[in-house]
This record gives C-alpha cells, structure tokens and sequence, in this order.
C-alpha cells in the first residue's frame, strides 16, 4: 500500500545539475544516513551492502547490476554474483537506493528516510539524474488514481531530457 503523500507543499530538491560539487559529501552523507536508516529500521548493512552502496554512490550517474558485480570484483571481492544481486535488492527495499526502470539501472537515493513517491530527472548527454520528491505531483497522481478508483504503489516517473549544462554546452 502507497504511502499518502504529505499535505505540505515542500518539495526536496537534491541536485547533481548544479555545476561542480563536493561529491565526497555526499557520498558520506549518503553512507552516514544508510547507517543511520538500517540501525532505526533494524536492517543489517553487511560488508558486502555497504559495499554496493559505495559503488553506486561513486557518482550520480546510473550503473546497472553486471558493472556493480565488475567493480566489487575489481576491488579484490569475488562475491558469487547472486550474492551481488540480492544485495542490490535489499538496497532497493530498503529504498538506499532506486532502481530507474527505463535503464535497468540503479541509482543511490539522497534522501532515504522520506516519504518515497520520487520523480527523476535523467540527462541523456552526462548521465546525471536528479531524484525529485513533489508533494504536488504525488497528490495529483494520487487524486486522479482515487478518481479512477485504482491503487497505485508507490508511482515512479522518470523525466529525460538535457540537464542546464549538457543543453547549453
Ligand atoms: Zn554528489
Ligand atoms: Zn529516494
Ligand atoms: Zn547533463
């Protein structure tokens, strides 16, 4: 069951578009918060998830589930690629980290301990994906679904298009 959105109007924007950034930041944001989120949910982060966390958290660009499985063995593990993939999936549960359907790839979420009806921003030209969370567009995808009477999980859309960079450049 779709959590309800919030009533608010506020809308997280965490943004890779925005030139040059401190990525270190946020990749220990994202690890400090994924730590944080497994302690209070009582979800164990394994060597192996964490590891999987930091690689898709190397950069805001999508990787998908062989070249995560490439890069731990590169790093001196040799995971059986089952093992790679479940903990892709439990990262995925866990909402850590998304997966962008229209790639087949995955993406790590910057802000995992809110409300999850994400909309996500995909330049085609860098790669980059912004993860958007709209109260707005929750509660209009979740008006028209009443109106239909249809129930709908947790709605996923996926935006492509150039970011201001790639279109100017
Ligand atoms: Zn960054
Ligand atoms: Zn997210
Ligand atoms: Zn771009």
């Amino acid at each position: 069951m779709a959590r309800k959105p919030g009533s608010g109007a506020a809308k997280s924007i965490i943004s890779p578009f925005h030139g040059k950034h401190d990525h270190a930041h946020c990749q220990r944001q994202a690890l400090d918060s994924a730590i944080q989120q497994c302690e209070k949910r009582g979800l164990r982060l394994t060597k192996t998830r964490q590891q999987v966390l930091e690689i898709i958290w190397a950069s805001h660009n999508p990787i998908g589930a062989y070249d995560v499985l490439q890069k731990l063995q590169a790093q001196g593990h040799k995971p059986a690629p089952p093992t790679a993939y479940r903990a892709l999936e439990f990262l995925v549960d866990a909402q850590l980290i998304h997966r962008i359907e229209s790639l087949n790839a995955f993406i790590g979420c910057p802000s995992p301990a809110d409300s999850h009806q994400c909309q996500f921003y995909i330049c085609k030209d860098c790669g980059h994906i912004a993860e958007v969370n709209s109260n707005a567009v929750a509660r209009a995808l979740s008006a028209d679904a009443d109106q239909l009477g249809f129930t709908s999980q947790q709605p996923v859309i996926e935006v492509h298009g150039l970011c201001r960079d790639c279109s100017q450049a």
